[in-house]
């Protein structure tokens, strides 16, 4: 999407072809999904929602998946998700999982000791969650993990314990998450979505598991810190639509 996004600068016209209902919906939710993209529609995006690419075929200076071979393309970047470039380390000895991600521990070490790994090509027990391996292919994961590989590259005995934080923008507009909401179970949302200024938390259970914000700040920072406290946040706290216990301001 965010390819998509910076086409939209550059040309004529940009479609999305996707399999899903709603883009975003798995990471941020329908409704946020379908807010951000009413976001791209009125930025000249075109969706093929719920359309599945097996093949794609030119004709006519057209390209597209049969049977809608009818998306003016000069250019057709596909995009169906990350694998790790690991191939490489196969005949090393340093374990690999059987998707190529390369399993790491706390200290960032890779199954020799003495050889660490960082980034987006490992997996790692993520101490926020219940030490859940997870991979977290985001710039401040990677840069986080990176120092702690050093750290104990030079004996310093160091432990990854951040809580995943990104953000990317978008159309000029700033989207900011933080936590790890893979298999939330409801979606709390305060402000405007249809404004783009709003705030979604993320829950399982009763507990609050990650976190979007657009136009909202300082929300997510706060959420990351209270959640890097080790408190945790539960779902009736962020129903009353009352932030200021969070962001230290009077209601
Ligand atoms: C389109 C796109 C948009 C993104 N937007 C965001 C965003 O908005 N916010 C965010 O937080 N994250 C974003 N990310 C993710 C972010 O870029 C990555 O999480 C981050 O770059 C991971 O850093 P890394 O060092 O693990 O891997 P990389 O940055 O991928 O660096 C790995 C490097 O290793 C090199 N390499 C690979 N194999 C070999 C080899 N055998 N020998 C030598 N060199 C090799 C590669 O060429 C590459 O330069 C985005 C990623 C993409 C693709």
């Amino acid at each position: 999407m965010e390819v998509a996004a910076y086409l939209t600068e550059k040309a004529h016209s940009v479609s999305v072809v996707e399999v899903e209902e709603t883009p975003f919906r798995r990471f941020l939710g329908e409704r946020v999904g379908r807010a951000l993209m009413k976001m791209f529609e009125n930025n000249r995006v075109k969706f093929y929602m719920q359309t599945e690419v097996s093949e794609l075929r030119a004709q006519e200076g057209k390209v597209g998946p049969p049977p809608l071979p009818s998306i003016p393309a000069l250019l057709g970047p596909v995009l169906p998700g990350a694998v790790p470039a690991t191939g490489f380390l196969r005949q090393s000895g340093i374990s690999l999982d059987s998707r190529g991600f390369i399993p790491v521990n706390k200290m960032m070490q890779t199954s020799i000791p003495g050889v660490f790994a960082a980034g987006d090509a490992v997996t790692f027990p993520l101490a926020w969650r219940n030490n859940r391996r997870v991979n977290i292919p985001h710039w401040q994961m990677a840069h986080a993990q990176g120092r702690v590989a050093a750290q104990n590259m030079l004996a310093q005995e160091a432990e990854i314990s951040t809580v995943p934080y990104l953000w990317t923008a978008m159309f000029g507009k700033s989207l900011r998450y933080a936590g790890y909401g893979d298999g939330f179970d409801d979606v709390i949302i305060q402000g405007d979505l249809d404004e783009l200024k709003f705030v979604a938390f993320y829950t399982k259970g009763d507990e609050v598991i990650s976190v979007a914000s657009m136009n909202y700040d300082p929300i997510v920072s706060k959420v990351a810190e209270v959640l890097a406290s080790g408190r945790t946040i539960r779902k009736r706290e962020v129903e009353t639509g009352d932030m200021s216990w969070l962001t230290g301001k009077g209601s």
